[in-house]
């Protein structure tokens, strides 16, 4: 009897091979409140007003500075091929600083300004010109009252990445942008005012004049209201329908009855925060929104017209064809490349100063088409560029295709401006320039170091013995609730988990770990993680109270050498 209780046993355990409880934290991990510090106030505020419950991560880590979470592969580890990929969502000041510009002859004041602000000011400075308190919170500059009449039109552009350091690399790659500063007024010490730094959430910080704490679209890959975990504008679906507040877009087409002109050219749907929702906000209509998707071919031109109107007029693929070969013959052979990449790849084109040439030709035929700025009621005309952010990732910021991708961006830039005063009228209009986050310098060239995702994922699941994450992302963990509930392991245990990983724990399987520096796999990859838990219960004054913390990337707010 005692033998078949304990062969039934053993079965029992053998078929449902239940794991033991599962360990705490690692001995000697640093507390939440510890990291918390080590981060400081600028960093864990910036946090903080990222973090939104329904669609952030469970674990939001911070990589030590330079380091960077990406998928790679080790093929040229040590040597001059390294794979330059590198992602860019973090609090540190390489990502958070960017240029804010106004610019409006007649309108705009010049100056240089080096008081902490940030791009949710942008909106609400539009706002206020445009004759609306709208949003409410502070303003760049008071609206001048002796100027009289509203612009007719607002325009708002984005360089996607192109934040101070990208300019600092290449400073003789925007000359047009570098005059609109000197006739401008230049905030040198702004951020983009929240993080996780990614795109979504940026644009959204642009277009609501508020923070992803409650606008809502708190990251690109983001929980879903379903509990999965995917893309926060639903994929080509391009729904901004997680984009919880009224951008100034939607409340100034609610308050004029749509009589005001709203449309943007992108890259993404992640771009759509900066401008509106569309006919899904209530009361709205169809806005002009140009978009791109990477096929067929080489892509098109598209948006979901449910929402958004795409206009007819557009220029077609023969005008990208034509850009590609000319950009094809720079060096002298017409061969399908450009500095070695393939011109017929669609995810190599987005990148090229070609592609920033056919979205130019889109813009201008919108500003030759649309009644921008024809009667008293403000327009706004949203314009992001990709290509200084799509070639960043590809190739790296100090890569010179970077610098190329700046100067056709500049000449866009310049012929922006020549056809807002040839079709709008000097005087007539505003302009803000700014970016949604600076990019990751090339970790060969600082010391950092890159850390694969889903190992760092499967290195959670091995520590604890079960399988808790459903996804990693640059900027965080999402972790499988029912998981952590039914092991009782707290987020808490897993951001102190993921504060202990070093370099060395994450290598891809293709790497030469002979060839790794042994102080660098011994070296921590985090400089912190914070549980939602713990952002959740946080507020503005305790973040505030944090101290400096331990990193100089980690000051946001004193004023910065910029490349003026
Ligand atoms: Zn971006």
């Amino acid at each position: 009897m005692a033998a078949a209780t304990l062969a039934a046993a053993a079965v029992a355990s053998a078929c449902t091979s239940e794991p033991g409880p599962p360990p705490g934290p690692p001995p000697g991990a640093p507390t939440v409140e510890e990291m918390a510090r080590t981060l400081g106030a600028d960093v864990v505020t910036a946090l903080l007003r990222g973090y939104h419950p329904s669609t952030s991560t469970d674990v939001a880590f911070v990589p030590e500075p330079g380091n960077t979470v990406v998928r790679w592969s080790g093929k040229g580890l040590g040597t001059d091929a390294a794979d330059p990929r590198t992602t860019h969502p973090t609090p540190w000041d390489y990502h958070q600083r960017v240029p804010i510009v106004l610019y409006g002859p007649g309108r705009i004041e010049p100056g240089r300004f080096d008081d902490p602000v940030d791009v949710t000011a942008i909106p609400r400075t539009l706002g206020a010109m445009m004759g609306a308190d709208l949003i409410r919170g502070g303003v760049l500059v008071e609206p001048d009252a002796s100027v009289g009449a509203p612009p007719r039109a607002v325009v708002v552009v984005a360089y996607d990445g192109g934040g101070w350091n990208l300019l600092e690399q290449w400073p003789e790659a925007w000359p047009f942008l570098r005059g609109l500063m000197d006739r401008g007024a230049v905030f040198t010490n702004a951020t983009i005012g929240s993080a996780p730094s990614v795109t979504s959430a940026i644009h959204a910080n642009m277009g609501t004049g508020v923070y992803p704490n409650v606008h809502g679209v708190a990251e690109i890959t983001a929980r879903l209201p379903d509990g999965s975990v995917g893309d926060v504008f639903f994929e080509e679906e391009a729904d901004p329908r997680l984009l919880e507040a009224p951008t100034l877009g939607d409340q100034w087409d609610a308050r004029n009855d749509n009589r005001p002109w709203v449309g943007m050219i992108g890259y993404e749907s992640w771009h759509l925060g900066m401008m509106s929702h569309g006919s899904e906000w209530p009361g709205g209509d169809r806005d002009v929104a140009v978009l791109w998707e990477d096929e067929p071919d080489i892509g098109e031109f598209f948006v979901n017209e449910e929402l958004y109107e795409l206009p007819g007029y557009l220029p077609g693929e023969e005008d990208l064809r034509e850009r590609l070969r000319v950009l094809d013959g720079e060096d002298g052979a017409i061969d399908g490349s450009w500095r070695g990449w393939d011109l017929e790849d669609p995810t190599i084109v987005p990148g090229t100063p070609a592609f920033v040439e056919h979205q130019g030709a889109a813009l201008l035929e919108m500003l030759r088409t649309e009644p921008i700025g024809d009667d008293e009621v403000t327009d706004l005309l949203f314009v992001e560029l990709k290509a200084t952010d799509f070639g960043g990732h590809i190739w790296n910021m100090v890569a010179p295709e970077e610098e190329a991708v700046l100067r056709a961006q500049d000449e866009v830039l310049r012929s922006l401006v020549e056809a807002l005063d040839r079709e709008v009228g000097r005087g007539e209009w505003v302009l803000a320039f700014t970016a949604d986050h600076g990019q990751t310098p090339k970790p060969e060239t600082t010391g950092g170091l890159r850390v694969h995702p889903d190992i760092l994922g499967r290195s959670v699941d091995e520590y604890f013995g079960r399988k808790l994450v459903q996804k990693v992302t640059p900027s965080g963990l999402f972790l499988d609730h029912g998981a952590l509930d039914a092991a009782g392991v707290s987020l808490e245990d897993v951001a102190r988990f993921v504060a202990t990983f070093r370099y060395g724990d994450g290598l891809p399987a293709d790497v030469d770990r002979s060839a790794v520096p042994p102080e660098d796999l011994e070296r921590p990859v985090f400089a912190g993680a914070l549980p939602a838990t713990y952002l959740a219960e946080l507020t503005e004054g305790e973040a505030a109270a944090l101290g400096p913390g331990d990193h100089p990337e980690g000051d946001l707010t004193s004023p910065a050498p910029v490349p003026l």
